[in-house]
């Protein structure tokens, strides 16, 4: 039989990284089963769902390389059917109307937290008779419909992530909200855990895997599904992304949404390779960089562990530099042209942009560090403390850019290149006896204003490109 597999997300928000995960084990698993992955855009919650917030959640998976087989599906648009199966609950018994107000609810509440309970329903209205029923409509209070649920009853699953889970009826909080207030007969609109049966079985959905959050929701819909006659999925809860100190990573910890890695320049790539290994981990890796297709190759849920997955920046930050690295000249460079038009920085050739991509591309862990590394290709950087001090300090040190700049006068080169800029070094090292260690950390003062900086050859034929060379050697002798 065919997997099918889902991402239910609610639009209150952009797609967060958890989300994101689980959407990415749900991928990896249709994939690696030549099954479906599908949406279900839950926005029921009229007040806190947003459509800008459902585009941003699509196009977030669409970034990461999660692609979807089928239109999404929008829940809002079922609630009638929502409601008849409510309707179907009530009448077979399975489900009543209950009228207790907010306030008879805050004071069960204070009740129970004296006595040091959890807060749960006294289902007080579970066999009301249809005159009492009628008392209350006319009396205009309003009520909610609750699912029973049996204080004795075990609910067991075999999860298959976390193997056999039970739940026992009496730790559920008392009888299931199933729909939100409403007048007369009415029912007010479907919550969550009756929706999601609901419309999980209506799109076949095989196999659910999400949060472990939703453990507890999990043995309620189970009971739900039992009462409605449906065939009940499998479930996986997958381990929660842990911060540093071992707590749920959540906005302090400076990552919230996949937009916000976007612009920080993560690739999807990385961050998808990455993200695959917040929970699973390959049991013989030769390599940790892998493709989304890879990864769904040997992908297995028995493989996803139960505890807490660490987020770690580090090795993040390790997998987007070997993206980087690997990555085709060409693409790189695209990229990091977008940052120099923002910054507008202009080149003089594609060829240059290629060599200056190549130069940097090894020192970059994010794409937005290109902007930092290509700087100095553009603009005059401040010469620092350390260059200041060497250029002052260090005998022959100006001494061997005053000769540089007569040799290149001397000689007419305007164009640097491998050859000649090894000659022009060596030549100023043997006729003035200088070391070339001097005459090579001067020139690179004068280029970063640092002893620090990428390959001094190289870079030095980049900036010959312009004559920027010449004004960098300058400034240093005034
Ligand atoms: N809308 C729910 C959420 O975003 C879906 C949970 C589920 O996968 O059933 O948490």
């Amino acid at each position: 039989m065919e997997k099918r597999l889902r991402l239910a997300p609610s639009p209150t928000g952009l797609l967060h990284i958890g989300t994101a995960r689980t959407a990415l084990f749900n991928w990896l698993y249709a994939k690696k089963t030549n099954g479906k992955f599908l949406i279900r855009i839950e926005d029921t919650d009229i007040l806190r769902s947003k459509s800008e917030y459902t585009c941003n959640i699509l196009e977030g998976l669409k970034w990461l390389g999660l692609n979807w087989d089928e239109e999404p599906i929008q829940q809002s648009k079922r609630i009638s059917i929502h409601k008849n199966y409510i309707k179907r609950l009530l009448e077979n018994g399975a489900a009543y109307r209950c009228f207790t107000s907010e306030s008879e609810i805050l004071e069960l509440r204070e009740k129970q937290k004296i006595r040091g309970l959890p807060p749960k329903h006294d289902n007080r209205h579970r066999n009301l008779t249809s005159k009492e029923i009628e008392k209350f409509i006319s009396q205009g209070r309003s009520s909610v419909i609750r699912f029973k649920i049996d204080e004795k009853t075990e609910i067991k699953w075999k999860d298959h992530i976390r193997g056999e889970i039970k739940w026992q009826g009496k730790d559920l909080g008392g009888d299931l909200v199933l729909s939100r207030r409403a007048l007369g007969y009415e029912i007010g609109n479907p919550l969550y855990n009756l929706a999601v049966v609901v419309d999980d079985n209506f799109m076949n959905i095989t196999h659910v895997i999400r949060g472990e959050d939703h453990i507890s929701n999990t043995a309620k819909q189970i009971l739900i599904y039992r009462a409605l006659g449906f065939k009940l999925p499998i479930f996986s809860h997958t381990p929660l992304i842990l911060n540093n100190e071992g707590k749920k990573l959540s906005k302090r910890d400076s990552v919230t949404s996949i937009d916000e890695f976007r612009e920080m320049g993560y690739l999807p790539e990385a961050l998808a390779n990455y993200m695959s290994f917040l929970g699973w981990s390959i049991k013989t890796p030769e390599s940790e960089i892998l493709s989304l297709s890879e990864i769904s190759k040997i992908f297995n849920l028995s493989d996803v562990n139960k505890a807490g997955a660490k987020f770690s920046w580090e090795k993040l930050n390790w997998i987007n530099s070997q993206y980087i690295k690997k990555m085709e000249l060409t693409k790189l460079s695209g990229f990091i042209k977008k940052y120099w038009i923002d910054k507008g920085w202009e080149s003089p050739s594609k060829e240059w942009d290629l060599k200056l991509t190549a130069l940097i591309k090894d020192s970059m862990i994010l794409l937005k560090d290109a902007i930092d590394q290509s700087k100095p290709f553009f603009s005059m950087s401040q010469i620092q403390r350390d260059g200041k001090e060497f250029l002052e300090n260090i005998k022959d040190a100006k001494e061997s850019l005053k000769y540089i700049l007569i040799y290149l006068k001397e000689e007419n080169i305007s164009k640097i290149n491998d050859n000649n800029a090894k000659e022009i070094i060596t030549k100023i090292s043997v006729n003035h006896s200088i070391k070339k260690g001097i005459v090579m950390k001067s020139l690179r003062i004068a280029f970063f204003g640092c002893l620090s900086g990428p390959d001094l050859i190289q870079s030095w034929e980049l900036l010959s490109e312009n004559k920027r060379d010449i004004t960098l050697i300058k400034r240093c002798l005034i």
